[in-house]
């Protein structure tokens, strides 16, 4: 569109060509007319004045009717004599017999008395019609007129008149009346070029400047207008042209706000969206599906596959997603081991639909379920380890009952400790069920704490000095099942914080219980508390066996276990852990594990606090505030 016309191809050049032309045609036409009628004309002219008076014809024919030839003979050359045309150059008579009898050439008086050979003479005398004919004799045409004469009552032919004038100064008079017609035609013709140019530059300067106008539009350039100079045909295109620059700049600027609300709702989306064109090659991808895709940049994605972008061509062709409309689930950690946080995504995808049905692309929304998903594998995985961890007990409780109604029930030193089984296996299931039913009631928020002020210091010894009377008093009745020490470290002071107390020692037991099951007999227990700046972090540390580094994660999970048949045989359920941190959370803080497999374990509680201070109204501020 760009390329420059060339001049021998422009509307400028062919309209001056045809006007040229047209001009030459003209002037070819009338040239050719005129100087034919030119000539016509002068040649008549020529031959009228040439024609002798018929007094002349007449005396001459008399003449040649006279007996006496030698006086006739004078008498014709006196009469020729006195005819005085400058344009004839002879006029001989010939009679009947084509005997010359005189010529009006001085210089050839000689042949006066000869016969004519001429055969236009003997045509004339033959036939007794006048003949006229041109002829070329020394490098110049005349005319030769041959007019037979009668006797005066008209009926004998007597002899002829023989007249011949030269025709060059004829030809010379239109020659040069020709020559000037030519010069006049040359100069209009050089008139009418220098014309034709100007009119074909009038006419086409205004196309020129259009065509630059509807280029500047082309590349986005509004600010130009075209010059509407007068009223015609190409004044209205310039009108229209100006008029289609407004409008284009109307509608670039609609698209482009448009694209911008589209771009701002796309970048504000919670939910990716990707666009492709018709063979599945993205064009559009917002910010929140580059995230969810662990992309930095657009350009990385920009014309890339789609199928290769949510990697999932080994499953799906472009092809089957415009077709089947369906929508799939990708798990963005699959094949990506050491990510193990990647999101799950619902992508739905739907074709981009022309009326005519022609699918111009395809758009994919990217949902993110990894909550959901997550949800429903736990509760999944949930109610099957609750299934299996109630069969078990079950299980062993039926055949202990089992081989008791077989007969047992007689032996005296079986039955007691099949029974004492049966009871251990019940009382566990019990615990495990009144620890799920605890666990349900905080999950779903009907778990109501009973909250007070408790001065920690005092309720943390308080529980330690129970786990030392159990032992001392193991020891005293001889049935101590593991010896263990527990050495305190704990702040003298009072540390005052709002918590459920009942709720609270179920915590610490349950931590102070694990550290004498998962510990050799004969370990030392460390128990400190200490108070920061907003918290206070109680810790209790054992030297047992430890937890692999890879299960630090999910030691609070629910009925999760290190090792399963021995947490079992100790009579645990994998919940108090589970519970233990859901209580700490409800308190307003945090539980967490630090432990080396082989050496121990330390646990930590950190719970909000607020330091009293002297004279500090505290608990006034508190009722009023609320
Ligand atoms: P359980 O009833 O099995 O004790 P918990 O939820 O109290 O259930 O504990 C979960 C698991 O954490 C235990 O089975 C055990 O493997 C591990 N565990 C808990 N406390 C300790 C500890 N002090 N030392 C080593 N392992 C522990």
């Amino acid at each position: 569109m760009n390329s420059k016309i060339k001049f021998f191809q422009s509307i400028r050049f062919k309209i001056a060509l045809v006007l040229t032309l047209m001009l030459l045609l003209t002037l070819e036409l009338v040239g050719a007319v005129f100087v034919r009628q030119l000539e016509t004309q002068n040649l008549n002219n020529f031959k009228q004045q040439i024609t002798l008076p018929s007094y002349v014809n007449n005396s001459l024919a008399t003449q040649l009717n006279r007996t006496n030839t030698h006086k006739a003979n004078r008498r014709i050359q006196q009469i020729l004599s006195e005819v005085n045309n400058n344009n004839i150059s002879e006029i001989r008579v010939v009679d009947t017999k084509a005997e010359i009898r005189g010529t009006s050439n001085a210089n050839n008086q000689g042949i006066v008395g000869q016969r004519s050979e001429d055969s236009a003479i003997k045509n004339t005398l033959l036939n007794g019609r006048a003949h006229t004919e041109n002829i070329y004799d020394n490098n110049n045409r005349y005319y030769v007129s041959v007019v037979p004469l009668f006797t005066t009552n008209g009926n004998n032919l007597v002899g002829a008149i023989y007249m011949r004038a030269n025709l060059e100064g004829v030809y010379r008079t239109v020659n040069n009346i020709s020559l000037i017609y030519v010069s006049a035609a040359l100069l209009a013709i050089v008139l009418g070029i220098g014309l034709s140019i100007l009119i074909s530059r009038e006419i086409t300067a205004p196309i020129e400047e259009m065509r630059q106008q509807t280029m500047r539009i082309a590349r986005g350039d509004f600010s130009g207008q075209v010059r509407v100079t007068d009223n015609d045909e190409l004044g209205q295109l310039a009108g229209a042209v100006n008029n289609l620059s407004v409008r284009v700049e109307e509608s670039q600027e609609a698209s482009e706000s448009e694209r911008r609300r589209l771009n701002s709702v796309l970048g504000h989306m919670s939910d990716g969206v990707i666009a492709t064109n018709r063979n599945g090659y993205i064009t559009i991808i917002n910010q929140t599906a580059l995230q969810m895709l662990n992309y930095d940049d657009d350009d990385d994605v920009i014309g890339q596959s789609i199928i290769d972008v949510l990697n999932i061509r080994s499953e799906y062709s472009v092809r089957q997603l415009v077709d089947e409309q369906q929508h799939i689930l990708i798990d963005m950690s699959k094949g990506d081991q050491n990510n193990n946080d990647g999101l799950i995504l619902n992508a739905y995808f739907s074709p981009i639909q022309r009326e005519s049905g022609f699918v111009s692309g395809l758009v994919c929304v990217l949902h993110d379920v990894t909550s959901q998903q997550k949800e429903e594998r736990e509760r999944k995985e949930f109610v099957s380890n609750v299934s299996h961890e109630l069969r078990t007990p079950l299980t062993s409780v039926k055949s202990y009952v089992e081989a008791l109604t077989d007969g047992v029930w007689q032996d005296q030193e079986v039955a007691p400790h099949f029974l004492k089984v049966v009871q251990d296996e019940t009382d566990r299931m019990i615990r495990m069920i009144n620890d799920l039913l605890n666990l349900s009631r905080m999950d779903s928020g009907t778990a109501k704490l009973d909250l007070e002020y408790v001065n920690i210091n005092e309720l943390f010894n308080y529980i330690l000095d129970r786990f030392d009377m159990i032992i001392k008093k193991e020891e005293d009745d001889g049935t101590v099942q593991k010896r263990y020490t527990i050495i305190r470290h704990i702040a003298k002071k009072d540390l005052w914080v709002e918590i459920d107390a009942d709720k609270f020692t179920q915590v610490i037991d349950n931590i102070m219980n694990n550290a004498v099951k998962y510990s050799p007999d004969g370990g030392v227990i460390t128990a400190r508390l200490v108070e920061t700046h907003r918290h206070v972090i109680l810790s209790i540390s054992d030297q047992g066996l430890g937890i692999p580094r890879k299960d630090l994660s999910h030691i609070f999970d629910r009925f999760f276990r290190v090792d399963k048949a021995r947490s079992r045989k100790q009579g645990g359920t994998g919940l108090g852990l589970a519970i233990s941190k859901e209580v700490v959370n409800m308190l307003g803080g945090s539980i967490w594990v630090d432990s080396v497999e082989g050496k121990g374990s330390t646990f930590y509680i950190s719970l909000p606090y607020i330091p009293y201070e002297e004279g500090d109204e505290w608990n006034d501020d508190q009722e009023t505030e609320g």
